[in-house]
C-alpha cells in the first residue's frame, strides 16, 4: 500500500504551518517552523533552493491547491484516494467539503490518533497495521477503515504495554474529541457520534478543495 515516505517537515514547511506530522518533535523547539524558535534557526519558509522565492502570493489556484495538499498530508493521504474521497462526499447529502472532512476523521488511523495512542496519524497507521487495534472486539489492519456510530475501537490488551503507547500517553496532552467517549483507562474508545464540522479542530478550509476539484 503506497503512502508518503520522505521528509515529513518538509510538507509542513512547505504548507508555512505545523502539520504535526512527526509527534513529540512537533511539540518541541526543534520543530523548523515552531513559532518559538529564533529567527536563525527558524526554516520557515518553503523547501528547496528556491523555498524563500515561493514565499511570494500564489494565484487563487495555487491557494486552493496548497490548502487541498494541506489536508491530504494531515491525515496521511494519497492524491487518488484523496479524490475517490471527494468524490464519494460530492455524492452525499450535505455539504461536499464538511463531508469530506468527516469521512476523513472517521479513518481508523486517525481515531487510533485522536484516542492518543500514536504521537502521529502516521504512528497510529502504524499500530493498525500491525495489528494492535481492534474493532468490535475484530482485529482490523486496513488504516482507511471507517468506523461508524456506534463502533468500539480498542487497543488490544497485550499491545497497552507498548513503550510507545506508554510513553504517547504519559508525554503528549491529547484531547479526546467529543464524539468518542473513552473506557478502559483510554485504551478503548466508542463513536458516539459521527463528527459535526465544530468538532473537527483541523486549520483546513475545506470550500477552496470543494472550489479546485470543481473546475
Ligand atoms: Fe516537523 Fe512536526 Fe514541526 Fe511539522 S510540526 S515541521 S512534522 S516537527
Amino acid at each position: 500500500m503506497a503512502r508518503y515516505t520522505g521528509p515529513v517537515c518538509r510538507l509542513c514547511r512547505r504548507e508555512r504551518t505545523k502539520l504535526f506530522l512527526k509527534g513529540e518533535r512537533c511539540y518541541s523547539m526543534k520543530c523548523p517552523v515552531s513559532d518559538q524558535v529564533t529567527d536563525r534557526a527558524s526554516r520557515n519558509y518553503p523547501p528547496g533552493e528556491h523555498g524563500r522565492d515561493r514565499m511570494r502570493q500564489g494565484s487563487e489556484y495555487l491557494t486552493q491547491l496548497r490548502e487541498k495538499q494541506k489536508a491530504r498530508r494531515i491525515y496521511g493521504v494519497l492524491e487518488k484516494q484523496f479524490r475517490n474521497l471527494y468524490k464519494e462526499a460530492s455524492r452525499r447529502e450535505g455539504i461536499t467539503g464538511e463531508n469530506l472532512l468527516i469521512m476523513l476523521e472517521l479513518r481508523l488511523d486517525n481515531v487510533a490518533y485522536r484516542a492518543g495512542w500514536g504521537a502521529s496519524r502516521s504512528q497510529a497507521r502504524q499500530f493498525v497495521r500491525h495489528g494492535h487495534v481492534t474493532v468490535n472486539g475484530k482485529r482490523v489492519t486496513i488504516p482507511s477503515f471507517r468506523v461508524r456510530k456506534g463502533d468500539v475501537v480498542a487497543l488490544k490488551p497485550a499491545s497497552r504495554e507498548n513503550f510507545h503507547v506508554r510513553r504517547n500517553r504519559d508525554t503528549l496532552d491529547h484531547e479526546l474529541p467529543s464524539w468518542l467517549e473513552a473506557a478502559e483507562d483510554g485504551f478503548q474508545v466508542t463513536v458516539l457520534n459521527q463528527p459535526i464540522r465544530e468538532q473537527i479542530n483541523e486549520p483546513v478550509q475545506e470550500a477552496l478543495i470543494v472550489e479546485l476539484y470543481s473546475k
